[in-house]
């Protein structure tokens, strides 16, 4: 038996890198979430979750199982200016949930770089932002969530309540139950601006000394790095650091604070129209053309370093949103990211063995994005006290062999510095990979868990097959063990 024909559809991964085909459900309501279920189970087909498909990889993928797309579930249920408490069902965009609360002196508590991610979606992956080193993960900002599982119970999660399946379910990928309400709480800004200081660096040496130096004052902290460049350049970067405005500091927070306040433009360098904007893009994402853009930027940079702007909050955090399909720009071919969390201690001897390795083999990374984090307590946190970087290569047919293999060399150089990876951007790692990335009590920790919630197995998903194992046919001593490096 099979759920009807006209459910199938072509599911693909953000970065394009993977599709699948599956029956999508599209619930507004926690009946529809139960049918889906239930849809499943009859066909003894697997069932997965999916908010705004914003995942690189196969994380909400279900290939001929029941996809249950929850980025219908788009109700505000409260809001509470006094307090900055918002509720809300889990398909609420991050973007939604600014322009509501915004107006008010609230901004969510962490963002992703895009605004396209629903709350569900970044509560199941703790998305971090660059306020990750203070910050920390979104989970940090949630004060309740209810979780609907497989054995139909409706769940009230919170620090203290259920607070084992709370820090389990944050950062689950969705493999525990459907998040079908959230509770966050926001944080209070007094502006609807950003101070903005930029600094443009040498080498890594002088780009880690910058993260050093201002990680005690900043609000946010962002690298772009230059991976082309090599030797005595290697790691040069513009680094972004912003803070939030203090009271008083604008004078005029009711107008900066309006959602028209943030709007991006429509024009980039105003005349592309952003929609258009990855056509034009498309000559250049090649080895040679990337190598002239990390050039130049790199050159322009120096107009840019040692000043202080002011910027929108919208147009500091979301600024990919301002070329909406720009990955489009990498067909033909597709984009895989490699974002890995080293120690801080390690971290600049890790990226520069990774940024050379890529170089030595021909595959630069086309962008580069560093960032720190600091550790947090969610059980399949991805967080370390360190730094991360995220990679994007274009994967074509011609090099998807030699890519394949890199990717698993600088992962086993990732490991082996006790370093880990974020799931949300992972579509390349190797079976059995999370008895590496987690210690082994954490990993049977989460299958307790799952066992419990999820007796059968039913939620899984490519991703999760991949680096956990069947969840309804393996034991823990059955799963796929690799063996280390
Ligand atoms: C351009 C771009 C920039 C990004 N920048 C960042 C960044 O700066 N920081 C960062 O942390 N991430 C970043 N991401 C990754 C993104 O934030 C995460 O992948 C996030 O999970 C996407 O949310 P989504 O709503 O699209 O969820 P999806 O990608 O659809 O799903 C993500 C996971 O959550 C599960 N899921 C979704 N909704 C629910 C629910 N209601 N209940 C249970 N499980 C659910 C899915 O099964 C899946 O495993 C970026 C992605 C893009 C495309």
């Amino acid at each position: 038996m099979r759920p009807p024909a006209s459910r199938l559809e072509r599911v693909e991964a953000w970065g394009m890198s993977s599709a699948s085909a599956a029956y999508v459900y599209r619930p507004t309501s926690i009946e529809g979430i139960l049918e889906a279920l239930k849809e499943a189970e009859e066909c003894s087909i697997h069932a997965a979750f999916k908010g705004g498909g914003n995942s690189y990889g196969d994380a909400f993928q279900c290939a001929e199982g029941v996809v249950i797309d929850l980025s219908r579930m788009t109700r505000i249920l409260s809001w509470d200016p006094a307090t900055g408490v918002l509720e809300c069902e889990p398909g609420v965009t991050i973007r939604a949930a600014w322009q509501h609360t915004l107006p008010d002196g609230w901004w969510p508590p962490v963002v992703s770089g895009t605004s396209f991610t629903t709350l569900g979606g970044a509560l199941s992956a703790n998305i971090h932002g660059k306020s990750s080193f203070h910050a920390g993960p979104i989970g940090e900002h949630v004060l309740e969530f209810d979780l609907l599982t497989v054995t139909r119970e409706l769940l009230r999660c919170s620090p203290t309540e259920n607070s084992d399946v709370f820090f389990a379910a944050i950062g689950g990928f969705g493999l525990l139950g459907a998040i079908v309400r959230i509770a966050i709480q926001m944080h209070k800004v007094h502006s609807g601006l950003l101070e903005v200081e930029a600094f443009r660096t040498r080498n890594w040496q002088s780009t880690f000394q910058v993260f050093e130096n201002y990680e005690k004052m900043a609000d946010y902290l962002v690298g772009w790095v230059d991976c082309f460049a090599g030797g005595r350049s290697a790691g040069r970067s513009l680094i972004h650091s912003a803070r939030y405005l203090k009271p008083g500091e604008d004078a005029h927070p009711e107008e900066s604070l309006r959602v028209s306040a943030q709007a991006l433009p429509d024009t980039v360098m105003g005349w592309v129209a952003r929609s258009r904007m990855h056509k034009l893009m498309r000559p250049f994402v090649r080895p040679l053309g990337m190598r002239l853009v990390n050039a130049m930027k790199y050159a322009m940079s120096r107009r840019e370093h040692g000043t202080r702007v002011r910027q929108p909050l919208a147009k500091f955090n979301f600024l990919l949103d301002s070329a909406p399909n720009w990955k489009l720009a990498y067909q033909p071919g597709s984009l895989i990211q490699h974002q890995s969390f080293i120690p801080k201690n390690e971290a600049m001897t890790v990226f520069e063995k990774i940024i050379s390795l890529s170089q030595g083999r021909g595959l630069v990374p086309f962008l580069g994005v560093l960032k720190r984090h600091r550790p947090d307590r969610f059980l399949l946190s991805h967080a370390v006290d360190g730094y991360s970087l995220a990679l994007d290569y274009r994967k074509t047919r011609s090099n998807a062999e030699d890519l394949a293999a890199l990717i698993r060399v600088l992962d086993d150089v990732v490991l082996e510095s006790g370093g880990r990876f974020y799931l949300a951007k992972d579509s390349t790692l190797t079976p059995g990979s999370a008895s590496r990335i987690w210690p082994q009590e954490t990993v049977e920790k989460f299958v307790e868990l799952k066992r419990r919630l999820d007796p059968s197995g039913l939620l899984q998903t490519e991703q999760s097959k991949r680096v956990f194992g069947d969840f309804a046919r393996l034991s823990w001593d059955e799963r796929p063990q690799v063996e280390s490096p």
